[in-house]
């Protein structure tokens, strides 16, 4: 395994590597939601790549960037144990270097849902994500459905600018009692951990409703927020059903709905979602 932190060292590797390359874009602080991406690319890719960037870009000012939980050594181990051929870990100066001045900016997509909460955020995750492209040239770059919007905006850049690469979206690993793994669940107290657990219980109390014949948008919406009302220091931001693509809200839900929301923690802000199927 290489580890680079030059992008013109990285170049370098990547004109000797032969076969199709795999991309996972990460900010580090890996679990096993980030490892299950990155098996995923090891077994479809000849060459591996993961980058590892902790991207301000993408934070807003009021947001969690210093504390951004970091550790590469634990990172670089996991990754070597699953066979990754290259890591391209910059610098925050490799990256935006002074007179830096270009800026992705994908529109309506990013009017909603997270783009709506956390202004400027998917121009940061746009930007980032095109530059990673530019240097790793991957065939294929794995995301996760945990950031769904993330992903749609991603493929509409790709479509868009014609980047040559396939985006391929991997389902969201769950720890066994439904929560989400999210590098900022660290941050969580034993009792906001108890209490986060209403996101993902909320969400499959939704996708119970859709299985039992609800098609009634806003009561999905409700079912949702009547499970975290019930956590009294969880403090809901949206709940949203949307159509997964255009993530438009929805009146009537259809099939392939994005049930999605965002709600604050004590310190922590964490997402979920599931797709209704
Ligand atoms: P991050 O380091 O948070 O930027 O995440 C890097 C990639 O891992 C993104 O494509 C995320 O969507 C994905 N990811 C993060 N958490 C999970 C999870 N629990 N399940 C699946 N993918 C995830």
């Amino acid at each position: 395994m290489r580890v680079l932190q030059k992008i013109e060292d990285f170049r370098r590797e990547r004109r000797a590597a032969t076969g199709s390359v795999g991309l996972v874009p990460t900010m580090g602080y890996l679990h096993e939601g980030h490892l299950t991406l990155v098996r995923r690319a090891r077994a479809e890719n000849d060459v591996l790549a993961v980058s590892i960037f902790v991207n301000p870009a993408q934070f807003g000012p009021q947001e969690d960037f210093a504390t951004y939980p970091r550790d590469m050594d634990r990172d670089l181990s996991l990754l070597q144990a699953e066979g990754t051929d290259l890591v391209f870990a910059p610098s925050t100066e490799e990256m935006y270097p002074g007179g830096f001045s270009t800026w992705v900016e994908v529109t309506t997509l990013t009017d909603r849902l997270e783009g709506a909460a956390r202004p400027g955020h998917f121009r940061g995750v746009a930007t980032v994500v095109a530059k990673l492209f530019g240097t790793v040239q991957p065939h294929i770059a794995y995301f996760g459905q945990k950031d769904a919007q993330q992903a749609v905006v991603v493929k509409r850049m790709v479509a868009d600018l014609n980047i040559p690469v396939e985006i391929r979206v991997v389902p969201t690993v769950r720890e066994h009692d439904g929560l989400a793994l999210s590098s900022r669940n660290v941050y969580l107290s034993p009792e906001e951990r108890k209490a986060a657990l209403s996101l993902s219980q909320g969400l499959f109390r939704a996708g119970e409703k859709y299985l039992a014949g609800e098609r009634n948008a806003e009561l999905l919406r409700q079912a949702v927020r009547d499970v975290m009302q019930e956590q009294p220091i969880v403090r809901p931001e949206y709940v949203s059903v949307a159509a997964s693509d255009t993530l438009e809200e929805l009146d009537v839900v259809t099939a392939g709905a994005l049930v999605s929301l965002a709600a604050h923690v004590g310190r922590s802000r964490l997402i979920d979602n599931v797709l209704l199927e």
